[in-house]
């Protein structure tokens, strides 16, 4: 597609900013919407708000059961059309939030040195005196670009708002896309013409013939609507094709289960295409009404046959071709789950994805039941009172993003680029970090870096409810209201059943908690930003609601929900594929333009070097990365992460299931003590943990120093070469028990295309 980086920005942005962050308010006004004890059973007599969760990014709308001045239960709102009375674990688990006594309680000013977690208590005046007074003092001393803000939820833009008025281009480096979604969200953007990978995911599994995931490892990685419509499919005698090195929940689901080497998902993409277009399985009048670039494609990957790949992804043909031939039957309700989580290697994260697209158009599986929908935009206003008035900014001499990534996203910085420029002062100095809703130790690979780079700045303060590791290395750390203690911004569903809601305080702040929207508001004042005019957090929302025709009162007398006709397919003859081109790109000429591929290639990620295996990560199913595991019903649930280790690799090194074990990576790094569970469920070139364990926070007493933390054995990363995401998988282990350091044995041979990772340790 010919998208230029204009047009790229413009279309990104609304997705993204849905994925990250929905501009906020707070809410200090305890004002119940539809409260009604209505005494029936499970009502436990108390009084019902309406509000939307953030337990997780999903933001599923929920009811909030208030008794005596406290909040003691949480469900699904009955009138969501996508989780009704339902909610996750860790949805039912925000009251834990709440009331969790780690909280961060007042403003806090540390006492001994970055990290040691030591404080003394400050007023709120004394808190935004003193980042305003290093704001200006850096701002004076370095100029505007030394100032820098990380982000992440739907805390973030108030804050975002002062850092843009403040004229610095490195306003975000948000972790959500540059270390999660940033690949796929561009390929699909660049290949279907929007992203299928925002706060929604726009693929209609609830009605799908057949379902591939690849690497999407659902039934551990749950969201409510998301988990509904796949297990809508299953039940509905949906195939189910799964692509794991590990047996993952979904695996134990599927049809045809391919657990494939680690880092050669393209290769078998590519020969499915190849074998797709030559056996003719593809949509002939899609491709020819459709698509362009067809010709491209198929001279591209005509190499790519099932033998190669069989032999690179360590799969058998039979099963490949059984595989692909499934998913081809039921064309075109057929979904290819586009993943979600795609930094993995660096190079190749954007080429597998738009594999994933390209698999999904050649079997016309756009616009139509089963396949990737379109969504459905709610109207709703623009509420600039709750806005900074910000100029356009002025870009440094060099900028940060110069000439590196074509592809980058619209919003500020690479994350891994202002790290860089913090540490080495180059192209210019960044002395300053706000941090708002993201824990950047645990979040960022390679956290020495991190800190180093946090070490090397004059100030860093951060806006947070728990106290995680990025707390604990700040200099001023202020309260932020839990979800369920205030206002958000208006939040209009696009996906099948279309609606739009609110979330709204269920309980007043405790402690001296306070909105993003009075943080933003008040720091402002001192930095005589102009903006922030509304008076209280409810004017926002009605500025929003609005221009739907609608009112807080109204929505409240519809129990908090309003839903629209949806428009997710589309006959063949009204298609409008968002490209430049109005047609599917198999072939990215924009891409080529930059001197990158326009139809994908397999880039081989190098094997784990002898002696070592390849860490890989996931979701576990009761938390939401490293911020759940304080939360004491969820710390119940699982209080540590454990290592899957091949069991005939185990048996190798004598380790037994339950035994505690630490691990070393390629560069002598150590991890936490972790413990092992020995499964023949995974790969012996792999180990596996899920994310967010092994806090080193003093100040989380629960999740303290449980588990291991995979991020601290990543230092090798890889950056993206069309928008600069950083790899995740690329890193390598071995096995410490009782203080000897055991080699791995290479059980699975490694093939001549797949070079080994070079180790200085190995
Ligand atoms: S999936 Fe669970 S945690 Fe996420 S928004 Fe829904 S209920 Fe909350």
């Amino acid at each position: 597609m010919s998208l230029n980086r204009r047009e790229f920005l413009k279309r990104s942005t609304a997705t993204c900013a849905a994925l990250t962050a929905m501009r906020m308010g707070g809410g200090g006004l305890f004002r119940p919407a539809s409260a009604a004890a209505s005494g029936l059973p499970g009502s436990l007599g108390a009084a019902e708000v309406t509000s939307v969760c953030e337990m997780c990014f999903w933001r599923c709308p929920i009811v909030g059961k208030v008794k005596d001045g406290k909040l003691v239960k949480i469900e699904g709102n009955p009138k969501s059309p996508v989780n009704g009375t339902r909610v996750c674990a860790r949805g039912n688990s925000g009251v834990q939030l709440v009331y969790d006594p780690d909280r961060v309680k007042y403003p806090m000013k540390r006492k001994g040195a970055r990290g040691e977690g030591k404080w003394v208590r400050i007023t709120w005046d004394e808190a935004l005196d003193e980042i305003a007074h290093n704001i200006q003092k850096v701002k004076k001393q370095y100029g505007p670009h030394a100032l820098a803000y990380f982000d992440h939820g739907a805390s973030a833009e108030n804050m975002r708002g002062i850092f843009k008025a403040l004229g610095t281009e490195n306003y975000t480096g948000e972790p959500a896309f540059f270390q999660c979604v940033g690949p796929a969200a561009l390929a699909y953007l660049n290949t279907v013409g929007y992203i299928t990978t925002g706060t929604r995911q726009y693929n209609d599994m609830g009605h799908a013939k057949a379902i591939l995931l690849i690497g999407s490892h659902l039934g551990e990685n749950i969201h409510v609507s998301h988990i509904r419509e796949y297990i809508q499919g299953l039940s509905n005698g949906a195939k189910l094709v799964v692509v794991d090195p590990r047996f993952s929940a979904a695996a134990n689901k599927a049809d045809i289960y391919l657990p494939i080497r680690p880092g050669t998902d393209t290769a078998l993409l590519l020969a499915w295409i190849n074998h797709v277009i030559s056996h003719n399985l593809y949509d002939k009048d899609f491709v020819a009404n459709h698509c362009q670039g067809f010709d491209d494609l198929k001279a591209a990957t005509k190499n790519y046959s099932m033998d190669w790949a069989a032999r690179v992804c360590d799969l058998k043909v039979p099963d490949m071709v059984a595989a692909i031939e499934l998913l081809a039957k039921a064309s075109p309700n057929v979904n290819i789950h586009p993943g979600r989580h795609s930094t993995w290697y660096g190079k190749g994260d954007v080429g597998r994805h738009q594999s994933q697209a390209i698999l999904t158009a050649l079997f016309g599986a756009v616009g139509v039941p089963g396949g990737i929908y379109f969504p459905t935009k709610v109207k709703k206003g623009k509420a600039e009172c709750a806005e900074a008035e910000a100029e356009e900014i002025q870009p440094p001499k060099v900028s940060l993003k110069e000439g590196k990534y074509p592809f980058s996203a619209p919003f500020g910085t690479v994350t891994a680029d202002t790290i860089k420029a913090i540490i080495t002062g180059k192209p210019y100095p960044v002395k300053l970090l706000g941090v708002n809703g993201v824990n950047i130790i645990q979040t960022i690979p390679n956290p020495y870096e991190t800190m180093k780079a946090i070490n090397n700045l004059d100030f860093i303060f951060c806006e947070d409810i728990m106290a995680g590791e990025t707390a604990a290395w700040s200099d001023i750390v202020l309260p932020g209201a839990v979800y369920l203690e205030r206002y958000d911004a208006v939040y209009s569903y696009d996906g099948l059943t279309p609606y739009l809601t609110v979330r709204q305080p269920v309980v007043p702040a405790l402690y001296e908690a306070k909105s993003p929207y009075w943080i933003a508001k008040n720091l402002a004042k001192r930095l005589n930003i102009k903006g922030y005019t509304c008076d209280k957090e409810e004017d926002f929302i009605e500025e929003e609601l609005k221009a739907a025709g609608l009112s807080l009162a109204k929505l409240h007398a519809e129990g908090g929900i309003v839903t629209y006709p949806g428009k997710p397919y589309r006959d063949r003859n009204e298609l409008e594929i968002g490209t430049d081109s109005g047609k599917v790109n198999l072939a990215v000429e924009e891409f080529a333009s930059k001197g990158l591929d326009a139809v994908p290639k397999f880039i081989p990620a190098p094997a784990p070097p002898k002696g070592y295996t390849r860490l890989i990560y996931g979701r576990s199913p009761v938390h939401t990365f490293s911020r759940t595991m304080n939360n004491e019903w969820l710390h119940h649930e699982e209080p540590e992460n454990r290592l899957w280790l091949n069991d005939e690799v185990a048996k190798h090194l004598g380790i037994k299931d339950d035994e505690v074990v630490t691990l070393e990576n390629q560069d002598g790094k150590r991890s936490l003590p972790i413990k092992v569970l020995v499964t023949p469920g995974i790969r012996p070139d792999a180990v596996y943990m899920t994310h967010g364990f092994g806090s080193r926070s003093p100040l989380l007493s629960r999740a303290y120093k449980k588990g291991a933390a995979d991020g601290f054995m990543m230092t090798n990363t890889i950056e993206d070469p069309y928008m600069g995401a950083t790899s995740k998988r690329t890193n390598f282990v071995r096995i410490v028990k009782d203080k000897k350091v055991l080699a791995i044995p290479e059980l699975r041979p490694v093939p001549r295309e797949i070079p080994y990772f070079k180790s200085k340790r190995a």
